[in-house]
């Protein structure tokens, strides 16, 4: 499932197909990924235009054309862009395509959680405004952070796959920074905040496992991880069961606002957090 690196690899690819280049050919077969909007109506607003910049925030792509629209893409669970010949037809599960005097560029997406949104006169999208602090875009401020999670009690799990704390951080670089900080997912925010030294030592694992994926899924087309076949790059995500690649404990699987994490019970202690904490519940391991 798309987070912040595969959203960014998207954007860097769609930034070296589209910047600087005109749309001669857009097609938007009417779907889901459509929401609210007529494909005719769009499709209008964005041929002839010249794709001007590409940025990203969070898990929003924003594409600014010529004349002043703005189209964003959100790539939901399953959506991807792709480059494919302009003799190509539609593809499978082909929702948007759009073509320059070069290139074909095709948005697929087979469970259609995605989005394509357009604002005719660049008005701004709500969903974007109210996004956190992006790690790569912002970097992280430690003490910002620490903050904003002295303001929660919810598990630390659960608040950083909040969009409002940081953007783009999803199920999938939760649990790998985590694993990554030695922090057990279950732990209260607001007691994690108290340790200025483990949110520092959060912050740099959240870059971390970021980078780490960017370097590892660079590539014009990408597969996710949940894809039939797919290679798993990642240290603890979807491996349940498997030994812990720092310490060879086996992985345990938790479920945590109707998600699962993954971590390592001998690695990732409540009680080994905050030194002198006391009240901390030692998980059976
Ligand atoms: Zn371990």
């Amino acid at each position: 499932m798309p987070e912040l690196p595969e959203v960014e690899i998207a954007t860097r690819n769609l930034r070296s197909w589209l910047a600087g280049e005109r749309l001669t050919r857009v097609e938007l077969p009417s779907s889901r990924v459509l929401r609210g909007v007529a494909p005719e109506a769009l499709s209008k607003l964005l041929a002839g235009k010249r794709v001007e910049t590409l940025e990203r925030r969070g898990k929003w792509i924003r594409l600014a054309l010529s004349g002043g629209a703005v189209l964003h893409s959100h790539l939901g669970m399953t959506g991807k862009w792709v480059l494919r010949d302009r003799s190509d037809g539609p593809q499978k599960y082909e929702r948007a395509r759009f073509d320059t005097r070069r290139r074909s560029v095709r948005y697929l997406d087979p469970r259609l959680f995605g989005r394509l949104l357009a604002s005719p006169h660049g008005e701004p999208l709500a969903a974007w405004d109210a996004l956190g602090p992006d790690p790569l875009v912002d970097g992280i401020d430690a003490r910002v952070l620490g903050a904003t999670l002295a303001r929660t009690r919810r598990s630390i799990k659960e608040a950083l796959m909040d969009q409002s704390v940081l953007a783009g951080v999803g199920n999938i670089q939760a649990a790998e920074a985590l694993w990554r900080a030695r922090i057990h997912p279950q732990l209260a925010a607001d007691r994690l905040a108290r340790d200025p030294a483990a949110v520092r030592s959060l912050a740099r694992a959240i870059l971390a496992s970021i980078e780490f994926t960017l370097r590892d899924e660079a590539g014009p087309e990408i597969t996710y991880v949940e894809e039939p076949g797919a290679r798993n790059p990642f240290k603890v995500y979807g491996r349940a069961g498997e030994p812990c690649p720092r310490c060879s404990a086996s992985l345990k699987r938790i479920v945590q606002g109707g998600r699962s994490t993954v971590f390592c019970a001998r690695c990732q202690r409540r009680s080994a957090l905050t030194s002198g904490g006391g009240c901390a519940t030692r998980r059976r391991t």
